[in-house]
């Protein structure tokens, strides 16, 4: 995205990346309705609309919430992320694929980027990089910073996600687990494609420890798919935002900056924004001819300006539901799923991307707010919090 808009704005963009086919990592491929206005994808990439999903509680418990229109879009996130790549090479940037960064030198003048391509190293010099080399990328350590969101044990401050391509020839809609037989202190999903085909996945808050195993297992148990069509991959999701997320002569984005939904670990949506931004910012840099991290501050607090509040209130709101007990989600559910409340606190839409005016807004229904008040101390600072973010 970062390249589309700097070179549809006339800069020479060189995008240097060591998949052959851009967009080909592990993703279910959810995106939310805002994210499908911001750059629409093709129909034939649309395996379909969700406005309705079930959410199975701990016990086996099924909710199933419906809206009148889609609220999100599964979609081929392949092809999707790469008709980004498209148009942006159709306005000019070029595309050095099958081309792995190896080292980065930033100097008073300029970045000299090193790639190798098969056997040759290759080096490019430029004025400004943008990192957008998704999760855990040791390209951050190259420029200077001491930590990035992929660093640490699993638990620390990212999510292992997993996931596994399914047969599930009765399967409608997209089904959400929750409870310690499902994913600890995270969730797990079983979501539709097309003709039969399914993603069964979870995004566990610590190791998997045989979680997907059971996961699978009980979905074939309880009919939900009938098959596991390959191997479970993992690859992580970082939910806390790298902070500076600017160095001299550099801006992070996308994953490798942690800019991912805390909740639910979405961060297509994100990655597209904080691109765009960056594309901003590197133009007020060339422009001015100032590129000292002092003068990329801009880039960060105009993310923040966007999203920011989402990722703080999603981030208090994944910190509550990580202290609840199976029980404790039980009980709440009934609350938070009830027709009536989802009728108060959601009405007729739920904006997918912009989770914190829903959150607040459940926040403020008596019986969620009285049903919180009795979780008991290690979830009341967070209840607190929240609350205090709504005011
Ligand atoms: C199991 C799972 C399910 C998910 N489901 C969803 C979902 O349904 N909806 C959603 O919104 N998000 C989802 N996400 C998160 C989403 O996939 C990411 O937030 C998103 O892909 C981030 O985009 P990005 O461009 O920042 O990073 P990436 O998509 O990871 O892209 C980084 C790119 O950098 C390249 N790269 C890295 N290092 C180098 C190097 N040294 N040299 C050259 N190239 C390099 C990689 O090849 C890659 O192409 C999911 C994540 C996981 C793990």
């Amino acid at each position: 995205m970062a390249a589309l808009e700097l070179s549809r704005r006339g800069f020479g963009v060189a995008v240097l990346d060591w998949r052959a086919n851009i967009g080909d990592k592990l993703c279910t491929g959810i995106i939310g309705k805002e994210c499908a206005d911001l750059w629409p994808p093709a129909p034939e990439h649309i395996h379909g609309g969700a406005s309705s999903a079930t959410v199975v509680s701990p016990y086996g418990k099924r909710y199933r919430i419906e809206r009148p229109s889609a609220q999100a879009y599964i979609v081929d996130r392949v092809a999707y992320v790469n008709s980004v790549a498209e148009r942006a090479q159709l306005a000019g940037a070029e595309y050095i694929l099958n081309s792995r960064v190896t080292d980065i030198r930033v100097t008073g003048s300029n970045v000299i980027v090193t790639a190798r391509a098969e056997e040759a190293l290759n080096r490019y010099v430029c004025r400004i990089i943008i990192m957008a080399s998704g999760f855990g990328s040791p390209l951050l350590r190259m420029v200077g910073f001491k930590s990035d969101p992929g660093g640490g044990d699993p638990g620390s401050n990212y999510l292992v996600g997993c996931q596994v391509n399914a047969i599930a020839p009765n399967l409608t809609e997209t089904e959400v687990y929750l409870g310690s037989a499902a994913a600890v202190k995270s969730f797990a999903w079983l979501v539709p494609l097309s003709d039969s085909q399914a993603l069964a996945g979870m995004a566990p808050r610590h190791r998997l420890n045989g979680q997907m195993t059971d996961f699978l297992s009980r979905l074939r148990s309880e009919d939900r798919i009938s098959e596991v069509a390959d191997r479970p991959r993992t690859w992580g999701i970082p939910i806390r935002p790298l902070s500076p997320s600017y160095a001299d002569r550099t801006l992070v984005a996308g994953d490798a900056a942690g800019l991912v939904k805390p909740t639910t670990g979405g961060g297509i949506y994100y990655a597209f924004l904080s691109g765009r931004i960056a594309a901003d910012a590197a133009q007020t840099a060339i422009d001015s001819g100032r590129y000292a991290a002092k003068d990329l501050r801009g880039y960060e607090s105009a993310w923040k300006r966007v999203f920011g509040r989402e990722l703080r209130i999603g981030s208090y709101a994944r910190m509550l539901f990580e202290t609840l007990s199976d029980d404790q989600i039980e009980r709440l559910l009934d609350e938070f799923l009830s027709e009536e409340a989802i009728a108060d606190y959601i009405g007729e839409d739920i904006a997918f991307d912009w989770h914190s005016n829903v959150i607040l807004k459940a926040l403020r229904h008596i019986n969620i707010r009285r049903a919180l008040t009795t979780l008991g101390p290690s979830a009341a600072p967070f209840v607190a919090r929240l609350m205090q973010a709504g005011r």
